[in-house]
């Protein structure tokens, strides 16, 4: 059984007791900022000057500095910048500003587990690296609930890591859903496979493959199109809520059989395989080498890749029917659709 951290576990005076720099005011960056704020901590925000992050900061009432400036003025920094930009802005912003018992902070183990940052001795090295998406991590607070976090100490330099981690993973909310005690190599390892091979990676294949054989086959992209994106919600929906078994408690008969003689034969053991394929290149570095090489050639990859899945004809249908949907929102001020 995991070991887990819940509010009774932690002291939210250790954090309050400390200068906090949180570094980006992005999808993580403007959660932990506002709900560290809101929980009495110091805090201030480090973003290069000329970044559009600024003035959202400013306006909602937080000091903004330069990254050096922030590393400089404050005893532990979150790095919250994106992880193929942390090595640069590392070496040259927080690098030459840290200090011995300062604790550097990351929500995502890529940098560390890959070697492309190595902190100096001296330095706590911590991980509070949330289960879901930065926008549902401050809603979730300001709704007094919380998104469970992945708890982790690389380095305990001076000792007190552990107190320090779980008193900021209390400040953004945390641990009221839960922190789980991991590792940098098993948080960032499981991270990317969830999201290479199920949640992201497999779940948009699957929905484009489900839409591409209907409308090839003759059906209306717009039956299409609900019958493989729009009702995933509501199924996940009942998965989150009690499992797989609620989601074949709640649907028909005809639909829990077609699930069982059908799933297996849609990701087979070639699927599973493949998967296996994907996690080797992972736990290797080869993803992590790929992502990075094309990112600091300018990203033609992921560049195409990108331009590729919004010319995906389901994003056209889904655009059409959304509009008449007056309660789907994206609520997420920072997406507009088409301009990703
Ligand atoms: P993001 O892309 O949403 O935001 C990045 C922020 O960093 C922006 O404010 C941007 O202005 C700033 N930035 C970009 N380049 C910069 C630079 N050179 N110097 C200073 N600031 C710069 O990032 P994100 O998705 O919130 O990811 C941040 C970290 O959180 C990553 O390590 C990621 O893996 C992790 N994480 C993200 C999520 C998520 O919900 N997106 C979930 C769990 C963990
Ligand atoms: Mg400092
Ligand atoms: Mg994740
Ligand atoms: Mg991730
Ligand atoms: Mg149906
Ligand atoms: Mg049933």
């Amino acid at each position: 059984m995991a070991e887990m951290f819940y509010d009774n576990d932690a002291d939210l005076s250790i954090i309050q007791g400390r200068s906090v720099a949180v570094i980006g005011y992005g999808s993580q960056g403007h959660a932990h900022a506002l709900s560290l704020r809101d929980s009495g901590v110091d805090v201030r925000v480090g973003l290069r000057p000329g970044s559009k992050s600024v003035a959202k900061a400013e306006a909602e009432g937080l000091r903004v500095l330069p990254v050096a400036e922030a590393v400089e003025e404050a005893d532990l920094i979150m790095i919250l910048a994106p992880d193929q930009v942390q090595r640069t802005l590392y070496k040259e912003e927080i690098e030459p500003h840290l200090a011995p018992g300062d604790a550097l902070f990351f929500a995502h183990g890529f940098n560390i587990r890959f070697g492309y940052i190595t902190p100096p001795e001296g330095v706590d090295v911590c991980m509070v690296a949330p289960k879901g998406p930065g926008h549902l991590v401050r809603r979730e607070y300001e709704n007094g609930r919380g998104v469970p976090a992945i708890v982790a100490v690389e380095v305990d330099a001076t000792g007190n890591a552990w107190p320090l981690v779980l008193s900021y993973a209390k400040a953004i909310g945390a641990l009221r859903a839960g922190g789980i005690k991991s590792t940098f190599t098993e948080e960032t390892e499981t991270d990317l496979f969830g999201e290479q091979a199920v949640l992201c990676g497999g779940v948009s294949a699957l929905i484009q493959s489900g839409f591409e054989t209907l409308t090839e086959a003759g059906y209306q992209p717009e039956v299409a199109y609900f019958e493989c994106l729009h009702e995933l919600k509501l199924i996940v929906d009942l998965m989150y809520e009690g499992g797989i078994a609620k989601q074949r408690w709640s649907i028909s008969d005809t639909a829990e059989f077609g699930d069982y003689v059908s799933g297996p034969r849609v990701i087979d053991a070639q699927v599973k395989a493949h998967m296996k394929d994907v996690l080797t290149d992972i736990q290797t570095g080869a993803f992590a080498t790929r992502f990075i090489e094309d990112q600091d050639a300018g990203a033609p990859e992921f560049k195409r890749l990108r331009a590729e899945g919004e010319a995906h004809p389901i994003e056209a249908t889904g655009r059409e029917l959304r509009k008449l949907m007056s309660w789907v929102e994206t609520r997420d001020a920072d997406y507009t659709e088409g301009s990703v």
